[in-house]
């Protein structure tokens, strides 16, 4: 079954937004757990991360491995596992950048880009990775919240 939704409860993309303005410049990222029902992922949490990213964090961000870590092994052998990352782009652009599309090796791993530009407005988009790293390395699927 291919994906084609994801589904993200009013609340936490909100909180992702949030994150996105509070972040700012830097980015800002986290990552997301639920889980799959056919051809839509349910959001039932995020999990905010620090931006360890060591370099420009105005462009870059990297998950902080012991949250990662943390959330893998109390997850594990659950219903809700973590499916994805979010993260945002001061520059207001809600796609993914080609440094985005570099880590993107995981195969149906969902990427939510939150753009925030100087105003604070903000724009969300959903891709999933496609693991094709020859190709387009994201498919967009859909954003519902409700
Ligand atoms: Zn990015």
């Amino acid at each position: 079954m291919t994906l084609e939704t994801v589904r993200i409860p009013p609340l936490h993309l909100t909180l992702m937004r949030i994150a996105a303005q509070t972040a700012a410049p830097e980015e800002a990222c986290g990552l997301i757990l639920g889980h799959t029902e056919e051809a839509i992922a349910v959001v039932c949490a995020i999990a905010p991360s620090l931006n360890r990213a060591e370099g420009d964090r105005a462009r870059s961000f990297a998950i902080d491995p012991d949250l990662q870590f943390r959330l893998q092994r109390d997850l594990r052998g659950g219903r809700e596992s973590v499916i994805g990352v979010y993260h945002s782009h001061p520059n207001g652009k809600a796609e993914p950048s080609p440094r985005d599309a570099a880590m993107a090796f995981e195969a149906g791993f969902i990427w939510v880009v939150v753009g925030v530009d100087g105003a604070g407005e903000t724009v969300a988009s959903a891709h999933v990775a496609t693991g094709d790293t020859g190709g387009e390395a994201f498919r967009r699927i859909k954003l519902l919240s409700n």
